[in-house]
């Protein structure tokens, strides 16, 4: 088995989702005591933001290719960034790296296309939903039809991320409104809905939703889990 680097902190709510689901990951496919090998760089998330609120994109680059080479160099064989919003930096990440850099955009369009669903909904932050590096990405490069929610629900979306899931609270009126943002973008013809922020998958599981989740942090785990097993993550 690999071992799997894992950036993280961005927030530690969902870096500890991670490191439970990739152990889940490989006790069902393994079983027994069988758990997943893993490297985690937690980073001080206050930092990022501030970075990420200033326009100060190339700078936490900067630093987010300096933590994933620390992992390289103490072992990891490939390496997660469990953020969406973070991929922002993906390029200078994946140019300070000799082992593969498991893009979490692709993990999902990958999983949706297995699945024949071409148009899909997106909730993320602001950055992720209104920015190239991924709404662009999954379009331009994976063929995918994304909608997204109105400028008042996208501001709601990306506000409950900040101040709440990434600050651990879960709130039934949040729920609400992220399923009612669902419905919408069902009524405007997704077939599919990513969940594009690796926290989301707290507050929305699939009993909420009238159509199918994509959840990232999930599907990003699952293909590292493949590369851990010596799978072709991009393979399927
Ligand atoms: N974890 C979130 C994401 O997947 C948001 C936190 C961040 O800005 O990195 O985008």
């Amino acid at each position: 088995m690999r071992t799997i680097g894992v950036i993280g902190g961005m927030s530690w709510e969902s870096t500890q989702s991670y490191y439970r689901l990739l152990n889940e990951s490989i006790k069902n496919r393994l079983g027994g005591l069988h758990s997943a090998k893993v490297l985690i760089s937690s980073l001080d998330f206050a930092e990022i933001e501030a970075m990420q609120h200033d326009g100060h994109w190339h700078q936490a680059g900067v630093k987010l290719a300096h933590e994933a080479r620390r992992l390289e160099v103490a072992g990891a064989e490939c390496i997660l960034l469990a953020t969406n919003t973070m991929h922002k930096v993906a390029d200078q990440i994946e140019h300070v790296l000799t082992v593969p850099f498991i893009h979490i955009a692709d993990a999902t369009a990958q999983a949706i296309k297995r699945k024949g669903i071409h148009k899909v909904g997106l909730l993320g932050t602001k950055y992720t939903m209104e920015q190239e590096f991924y709404a662009g990405r999954l379009s331009m490069q994976h063929g995918l039809d994304v909608i997204l929610p109105t400028v008042e629900d996208r501001e709601l979306v990306h506000h409950v991320i900040y101040q709440e899931l990434c600050q651990g609270r879960l709130d039934a009126v949040s729920r609400r409104h992220y399923v009612e943002i669902i419905y919408e973008l069902m009524r405007q013809g997704a077939q599919g809905v990513i969940l594009g922020c690796t926290e989301i998958g707290m507050l929305i599981t699939q009993g909420d939703s009238p159509l199918p989740l994509f959840d990232t942090a999930i599907l990003h785990v699952e293909a590292a889990v493949d590369f851990a097993l010596g799978h072709q993550a991009d393979s399927r």
